[in-house]
């Protein structure tokens, strides 16, 4: 019906143009698998509402599961609606448009329009109080309770609908033994509420909870809204079934996606049940499945379906492409992490070579189980210069608590570093304010001596300079403490990873995190890798002074590029900034007098970084905030003109030079600051900001999305499923997870695992994930052990281009025989040792392979 009118209904299949036409007023229930075009239909279908059923744009409420998906189904409307119509829709997720409403409405509810969204900080501080205030009580009943779990406990709550009142309730009935602790929290809770109140303030949770009492008190305000698209439903959690309800009540048009076998937030709450409910909730609700996949390869998909149907207890779904097979799905197993993640940059060149053009970076993703796993995973893109972002979170150096650690290390291999004294003094907490801070910064300054130093004596009972207050140095004592015992370790020869442990023990720093982050795990993860990653820098420094070459198993050696990137961002800040002070990574190499040096090396670590820190994983926040941010401390493209001017090119060639090699003399410390800070990113300035990229992101972050190439490292035990999980409900949700990440690939899906990982400075033997191994036993064959096969995949990539509209059969062949023919040999690539499963043999067959295919074309 209606296709000539409405071109783009013309490329839907027939199930999904039913779902699509479908009465608005019948609610539309659709289940189906991943890439048969769920969130197409759900987009067609806002489109079809204000064309054909003339609904104004603003009755209509789409509710995606992130902000990114928000925005992507956006940009279609503009195309298929005009801007106009498109910016009236109202589009966004569950907390963003009950923030909408709540705006103009609040009052209804007897809260003022004005709120401030409270923040998962601010959160934290109201809990600290209230807990601070009962610490008695809690202490002569022997409970320990943090802010974080608190209010992890609160949101829940919040999550299914539950007042202070009703928790306490449930508490006092509860039979288990740590009903004290439950009827304590529900007094927080309490507690909490009203200080929220107090102060204006809403917390994300609330945005839900008030949205939906002001919706039920006020149901009038939802008049205007005629019908409501929820995408990713599995994935919505009670307080926003009920809000769907609200908005689908006063017309009663709803249409939702999901699917079952994607559901993957359950740890946030998420409620599955939620589908069930909505057969019983609105009666006649029409159910449509959509069973073509038109994102996958038919390898891809029969790869991800043997994993999923593991689950006994899954309802059995048809999911079938008529893409063809194509090359096999690749299970791949290296010796390490860092050949792994060399393996995977390898390939990306190897592919985009041999593509035709076809592939540029932008087609790539690697999907990460945790985000620590991105410490290897980015170095090894740094190190071949392949351009690359982490959407949902921070580069490793760039995260908070590496960047913590960091400047405790750098604090006790140079006291002198204002930096990373500024950075730390007060983390963990110890009631130094910002006042405080720059009454030393000042008090120091004019006793000219660093910071640090002034608190050394102050610790050591030197009277305390004017200005600063008496207080001070009780909360100093434990700062000055550790930065001490620190230092006198590290001339003891310590190893790096000891150093770290002890500033996380010297400082209470793993307590800190728990009871202040609420990605607490996420985070204590990369504290993990960072001490692993110290044990295989100072393994290859060992190796450097035995005379070995540069670059041994384990260690990703900063390629000179990079080198020369820092130098570069350093003397672009150093010019922005013109402040600098000698960098300790420099003292020791190079005099004071020279002072290029010193100057961009301090310019380079102390430059700023924007943002605040989102990791993505155990954040409930990421519905409102912008889940693809993206860090950057980047020169501007002219300053880096400005600096290839005006650099002396020979100072420039012997700081790299200097950089790369400097390492014989060094202490172990001084050797693993320098490393890391040359695995800091180094990509160019804003103006690439939409260059094509690869994106590294966790599999949480991918849910929705899709890639022509996926590679999924370390899928093994631990990882799939996650070290975390023991229950079996977690366990299929574990499965799900690898479900999910599997289903995000078009044309190409890698998989590896390693044999060995090193977790906390520690080498742990490793085993292919269960998941996966339960295919290779059950269905041999489906997962190969080789390279995607190029021929193959040119020949592909022809019937593809041939396939689009309007192709150019020429152009299309001229452009493959250009790329094959121009791919450069394998030899400059880079390839890790042939020690592994794939070799350069293997890689020459490849280019033979693939010239063949040419030939073929030509
Ligand atoms: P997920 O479960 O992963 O969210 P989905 O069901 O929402 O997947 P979509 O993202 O809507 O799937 O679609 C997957 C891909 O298939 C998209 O690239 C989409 O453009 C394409 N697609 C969907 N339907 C069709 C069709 N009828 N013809 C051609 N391509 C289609
Ligand atoms: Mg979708």
């Amino acid at each position: 019906p209606n296709i000539d009118k409405y071109p783009y209904l013309a490329s839907l299949n027939a199930a999904q143009l039913q779902a699509v036409t479908s009465s608005p007023e019948i609610p539309l229930q659709i289940l189906a698998g991943p890439g048969s075009g769920k969130t197409r239909v759900l987009t067609s279908r806002v489109a079809y509402l204000v064309r054909h059923h003339e609904y104004k744009p603003y009755e209509i409420v789409a509710v995606t599961f992130t902000n990114k998906a928000s925005k992507e189904m956006k940009k279609r409307l503009q195309v298929l609606l005009g801007d106009q119509q498109a910016d009236n829709l109202v589009l966004g997720t569950f907390h963003a448009t009950c923030a909408k409403y709540l705006r103009r409405y609040a009052q209804l509810i007897d809260i003022p329009n004005n709120f401030v969204i409270a923040d998962t900080e601010d959160c934290k501080k109201i809990m600290s109080t209230l807990l601070k205030a009962r610490k008695e009580i809690l202490e002569e009943s022997r409970i320990s309770l943090k802010e974080g779990v608190v209010l992890s406990e609160i949101s829940k709550a919040k999550a299914r609908e539950e007042s202070p009142d009703q928790m306490a309730i449930r508490a006092a009935q509860d039979p288990s033994s740590s009903t004290s602790t439950s009827s304590i929290i529900a007094e927080l809770y309490g507690e909490y509420e009203a200080n929220l109140r107090e102060s204006n303030c809403l917390d994300f949770d609330d945005l839900l909870v008030f949205g939906l009492r002001l919706f039920r008190n006020a149901p009038r305000i939802l008049d205007s809204c005629k019908h409501i698209l929820v995408d990713e439903f599995q994935d919505t959690n009670i307080t926003q079934y009920e809000l769907m309800k609200c908005f689908a009540k006063a017309h009663g048009g709803v249409s939702v996606v999901g699917d079952p076998d994607q559901s993957i937030y359950g740890w946030r709450s998420a409620e599955i049940e939620n589908l069930n409910k909505m057969t019983r909730d609105f009666p006649g609700v029409q159910a449509i499945y959509l069973e073509e996949n038109y994102r996958s390869t038919g390898s891809i998909l029969s790869a991800a379906h043997a994993v999923v149907s593991q689950d006994r207890e899954r309802i059995q779904k048809n999911l079938f492409t008529s893409h063809p097979r194509s090359t096999p799905v690749t299970l791949k197993v290296f010796s390490t992490p860092v050949i792994e993640a060399s393996f995977i940059a390898w390939e990306i060149k190897r592919l985009i070579a041999y593509s035709g053009g076809t592939l540029n970076y932008g087609d790539f993703a690697i999907l990460l189980r945790y985000n620590a796993l991105s410490r290897v995973i980015e170095s090894a893109l740094q190190k071949d210069s392949i351009p690359n972002r982490i959407v949902g979170g921070h580069k490793f150096f760039e995260r908070m608590e590496i960047k913590d650690l960091l400047a405790y290390l750098q604090l006790a291999d140079n006291p002198d570093f204002t930096p990373a004294f500024v950075r730390v003094v007060n983390v963990p907490k110890r009631s130094i304010g910002d006042k405080s801070v720059s009454d030393i910064l000042n008090a120091a300054k004019s006793m000219k001596i660093s910071p640090m130093e002034l608190c050394e004596r102050i610790i050591d009972g030197e009277p305390l300079p004017n200005g600063l207050k008496a207080g001070i140095k009780k909360n100093l004592g434990t700062f000055v403490g550790a930065v001490r015992k620190l230092r006198r370790a590290a001339e003891k020869g310590s190893s790096v990873a000891d150093l770290i442990r002890l500033v996380i023990e010297k400082t209470g720093y793993e307590e800190y995190l728990r009871t202040s982050q609420p990605d607490f795990d996420s985070r204590w993860e990369n504290v993990q890798e960072l001490i692993s990653y110290s044990v295989i820098v100072s393994e290859e420094q060992a190796r450097i002074a035995n005379g070995a070459p540069e670059g041994g198993e384990g260690f990703m050696p900063a390629n000179s590029a990079a080198v020369e990137a820092i130098v570069n961002k350093a003397q672009v800040e150093e010019k922005l900034k013109s402040n600098g002070k000698l960098h300790p990574l420099f003292r020791r190499q190079s005099s004071a007098s020279d002072s290029t040096r010193s100057r961009s090396r301090s310019a380079s670590i102390s430059a700023p970084t924007k943002g605040k820190s989102r990791d993505i994983i155990g954040n409930g926040v990421i519905e409102i905030l912008d889940s693809d941010e993206e860090v950057d401390v980047k020169p501007s493209a002219r300053a880096k003109e400005d600096v290839k001017r005006n650099a002396k090119t020979e100072v420039m060639d012997g700081l790299v030079d200097e950089l790369a090699t400097a390492s014989e003399n060094m202490t172990p410390l001084a050797f693993f600051l320098q490393t890391s800070m040359l695995s800091t990113d180094t990509e160019g300035g804003e103006d690439d900001k939409d260059k094509p990229k690869v994106t590294i992101t966790t599999v949480h972050a991918a849910k929705g999305l899709e890639w022509p190439v996926v590679f999924i490292p370390a899928v093994e035990q631990g990882t799939y499923p996650s070290y975390r999980c023991t229950e079996a409900h977690e366990m299929a949700e574990e499965r799900r997870l690898l479900y999910v990440a599997m289903t995000r690939a078009q044309n190409f899906l890698t998989m590896s695992y390693c044999q060995f990982r090193m977790m906390g400075g520690e080498e742990n033997d490793k085993e292919t994930s269960e998941f996966v191994g339960m295919v290779e036993r059950h269905q041999p064959g489906l997962l190969s052990t080789s390279l995607p096969d190029v021929d193959l995949a040119v020949r592909r990539y022809i019937s593809m281009m041939l396939a689009r509209p309007n192709p150019d059969e020429e152009e299309a062949k001229d452009m493959i025989m250009k790329h094959v023919r121009a791919a450069p040999p394998m030899s400059t690539w880079d390839a890790p040792e042939p020690r592994d499963k794939y070799s350069n043999r293997f890689a020459r067959r490849e280019v033979t392979k693939a010239t063949r295919a040419a030939e073929y074309w030509a």
